[in-house]
């Protein structure tokens, strides 16, 4: 057999047989984390190691530490899991079982007999099943065959799955694992015992193929490791994470509630009424500084409306309609067709551009119940939405100005590691080439203007043009899509937008939408759980709490709060008649940042014991000092 070449990153050319494997060069090549490594990245692709080598390929060995080697990792425990799943249920069918960002899930039909107290029995199993050790062989078989195998297990989704293959005579993959056979594409581990650490962590209902519509399945979640360190310090983030839970805490702090009777629509409370209206107000003030104008347009409009926009024809299974009058209208999954109305009420000329058009708005969107997940994923929301109308030529400065800003916005909270994406164009798109290349530069000078890095999403542009989406990170490394700034040719044409230009003659504007929170209500569930509840003090819901500590220092509480409260301070004062040991610990419940605590001696010199959240020493300064601290923590940032 003829040698071939393998060409490894860092400059080291091996030699190997023509037919050698990924395990032959892993074995000449001897690397000291040999054990470690799970695949082979050959020219881009990722291969299992037991597929023969690509000639004069580029390659890698791919290791857990690597995102690639993970997701072969994970995957590969989804395939574990089922053969678990299968001995355990026999009878049990199979849908989809990709890795996730974290972990993996399969799609299982039971028959509806998969409980949660099934999980450690199928994990017990998945253990057993991995110190057996058996490789994950690589089957190729003809379409028939695949037909035939699956037919014979009488599992409907592979026979479907299989039929979907456009390609008749072309070979289909299997993975054989033990005694569990699986249509995969793979790649997957060289052998099951790779998989050391096993936790299977939830469940959940699922549809075939993701569709409503579809049959009902099981889903079930599970995260393997290489490594106990690893399972133990995952296990301890999602503690962390739980605790942080902003449905958990949304209740205790009084923030919002669910109601059966809405499902999907949140009821903010008081508290929660307070950090949107300080949220808006922070914006409204950095709006008003880039000369942004601030519109409200209705809720409802006359379904033409969307036709027009063409949401109806791309949303409408996410919309709600009414008809009132015999006249069908519907409920705005969007506000954006609404700000060209206000556009159009004037002759606008080029001197008015860009226009930029604010509009805190609530829109409605039908989300599947399945997906409802506490504030995260919601069916009514607020937009902290903006239209920025220009000139084409306008585009790449008025990005810039959108990326400064939403920058700004990002600091203020801490979310200092932005990940950047350009998300271009799509298959299905309008649009000349010229004017999507035109933009999706825009976007990417923009950007480079700013000196930040960005990837490309390929295809993920929205149907009208492409768009920046920006993913921050939180206080404990969880990434959260939030900020996003789309270019749009198409809707101010469909809505007829002119304006005249410098030669007098009438052009079309492009618009720029844009949100830098996204969904206010999913922007306060990020905030709730960054900040574990713990809300800085120009955020915070009740920012002190006056506790006397006897009936003597009442009335000098009850003045001092009112002293509070006129100075513009979200002050309560506590006159239960509770130990004050018992007050202190229920409003550091309660996560307030200062509680004032005012005793004889402090009523008496016209003082307060400051005592902040957390912190169990007092400091007792002059009520005049206190309240200038407060003042000073309370300001929204500008
Ligand atoms: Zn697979
Ligand atoms: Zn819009």
């Amino acid at each position: 057999m003829d040698q071939i070449k393998q060409f490894f990153e860092d400059g080291i050319v091996v030699e190997i047989a023509g037919d050698a494997t990924g395990l032959d060069l892993l074995k000449q090549v001897n690397p000291a984390n040999k054990n470690d490594v799970l695949a082979l990245l050959v020219n881009g692709e990722i291969r299992d190691l037991r597929r023969p080598l690509v000639p004069d390929a580029k390659v890698r060995f791919l290791t857990f530490d690597q995102p690639e080697g993970k997701e072969v990792y994970w995957h590969s425990s989804a395939h574990l899991m089922a053969h678990a799943v299968e001995q355990l249920f026999p009878g049990a069918k199979f849908g989809v079982g990709p890795a996730i960002e974290e972990g993996f899930f399969y799609d299982i039909d039971a028959g509806g007999r998969l409980t949660l107290e099934d999980l450690p029995r199928i994990e017990a199993k998945m253990k057993e099943l991995a110190k057996e050790n058996s490789p994950f062989v690589r089957l190729e078989v003809s379409k028939e065959e695949a037909l035939d195998l699956f037919s014979k297990k009488g599992d409907e989704y592979k026979l479907e799955l299989i039929s979907g293959l456009i390609d008749k005579d072309a070979q289909i993959s299997l993975y054989r694992e033990g005694e569990f056979t699986d249509l995969c594409r793979g790649p997957h581990l060289p052998t099951a015992g790779k998989i050391k650490q096993i936790k299977l962590f939830g469940m959940s209902g699922s549809y075939w193929r993701g569709d409503s519509k579809g049959k009902p399945m099981q889903r079930i979640y599970g995260i393997t490791f290489p490594a106990k360190e690893q399972l133990d310090a995952y296990v301890l983030r999602m503690e962390e994470a739980r605790k942080r839970d902003h449905r958990k805490l949304g209740a205790e702090l009084d923030i919002f509630s669910m109601h059966e009777e809405g499902p999907g629509f949140p009821f903010w409370h008081n508290n929660g009424v307070v950090i949107i209206r300080t949220l808006e107000e922070y914006l409204r003030k950095k709006l008003a500084r880039r000369g942004y104008e601030e519109i409200i347009t209705p809720i409802i409009l006359d379904q033409k409306m969307w036709l027009q926009s063409g949401h109806y024809e791309n949303f409408k299974d996410k919309m709600y309609f009414t008809n009132v009058d015999e006249r069908e209208f519907a409920v705005k999954p969007m506000n954006c067709p609404g700000s060209t109305l206000v556009y159009r009420t004037k002759q606008r000329s080029y001197r008015d551009l860009p226009l930029k058009l604010a509009e805190f708005g609530l829109v409605h969107r039908n989300e599947l119940a399945g997906v409802l997940h506490g504030l995260l994923r919601v069916r009514s929301f607020t937009q902290d939405d903006a239209h920025v109308f220009c000139a084409p030529e306008q585009i790449e400065d008025a990005i810039v100005d959108l990326i400064d800003l939403t920058n700004e916005v990002y600091s203020t909270f801490g979310f200092k590691e932005l990940e950047t994406f350009i998300a271009t164009r799509p298959e299905l798109s309008m649009g000349s080439d010229e004017i999507w290349e035109n933009s999706t530069n825009a976007l990417a000078n923009a950007l480079k203007r700013r000196g930040m890095e960005f990837s490309l999403n390929e295809g993920e542009g929205a149907f009208y043009g492409p768009k920046i989406e920006f993913n921050i990170r939180d206080a404990i490394g969880r990434k959260w899509q939030c900020g996003t700034i789309q270019v749009d040719f198409s809707m101010p044409e469909r809505f007829g937008l002119e304006y005249v230009g410098a030669d007098n003659a009438r052009h079309t504007p492009v618009m720029v939408h844009r949100a830098i929170f996204g969904s206010i209500e999913r922007f306060v569930a990020i905030l709730i759980e960054n900040y574990a509840g713990r809300f800085p003090v120009w955020l915070a819901p009740v920012q002190t709490v006056v506790l006397p500590i006897g009936e003597g220092q009442r009335d000098y509480a009850v003045a001092l709060h009112q002293r509070l409260v006129e100075s513009g301070i979200r002050a309560q004062v506590d006159l239960r008649n509770e130990k004050i040991g018992y007050k202190i610990r229920d409003w550091e419940l309660k996560k307030v940042p200062y509680i004032f605590v005012v005793g004889a001696k402090e009523a008496e010199s016209g003082a307060v014991a400051v005592r902040k959240h957390g912190d169990a020493n007092n400091e007792v300064i002059a009520a005049d000092e206190a309240v200038r601290i407060l003042l000073t923590e309370a300001k929204i940032p500008s």
